[in-house]
């Protein structure tokens, strides 16, 4: 087990296509996951992708803390693998919900999603995973998975007023509202209500 280097924004590896996991269960593969959980753990993310540890492979973990929870249709998490994943948005929704990146260390942002996914794939023993996600759990499978794509959740925003420090963002909420403003201009219904609240939580970076 080792902590692994974070990249952080600016750095070329963030912003590349990463290449499909050819034996998700080799040794190096198993290694790797296991280094990226304490790597997550180490930093109180929620997420982490393989090319944020400079890998550019198709992997990343994730987990649904539970004081991110949106209730039963979500229910708390603790870290798993996905590799070779494949999300697909299911119907038209959007939600919007305040994200951090451990890659852009001290800033949040609220980005709009896709309110449910479907999300396919495989673990680091090539057991087959599969499901339908909603909330944070819908959240932190696009946020990871863009990473595979060399997106990074400012790439998705359509406000960047709605964007932030930490601090400011606890104390002001989105776009220095006292929240809900984030939730009502993209017609999402997971929004800025909670924002100011959650964000004072370290454990939404991913
Ligand atoms: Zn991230």
């Amino acid at each position: 087990m080792a902590l692994l280097k974070i990249a952080r924004m600016g750095h070329p590896v963030l912003l590349a296509k990463a290449r499909a996991v050819e034996d998700p269960t080799a040794p190096g593969i198993r290694t790797l996951v296991a280094d990226m959980i304490e790597t997550m753990h180490d930093a109180a993310g929620a997420g982490l992708a393989a090319p944020q540890v400079h890998v550019p492979l198709r992997l990343f973990v994730y987990s649904v803390p539970a004081q991110r929870s949106a209730g039963a249709d979500d229910p708390p998490r603790t870290v798993a693998a996905l590799i070779n994943p494949v999300i697909t948005p299911i119907g038209e929704e959007i939600a919007i919900q305040t994200e951090g990146c451990l890659s852009i260390p001290g800033l949040r942002g609220a980005v709009p999603r896709a309110a449910r996914v479907r999300y396919e794939g495989v673990d680091e023993h090539g057991q087959a995973v599969s499901g339908e996600a909603s909330g944070f759990l819908a959240v932190v499978l696009q946020h990871e998975n863009d990473h595979l794509d060399g997106i990074l959740y400012p790439m998705r925003m359509t406000d960047l007023g709605q964007m932030g420090f930490e601090t400011e963002y606890l104390r002001f909420g989105p776009g220095g509202q006292a929240g809900g403003q984030a939730g009502g201009q993209a017609g999402g219904q997971a929004g800025g209500q909670d924002s100011p609240r959650e964000s004072g939580q370290a454990e939404e970076h991913a």
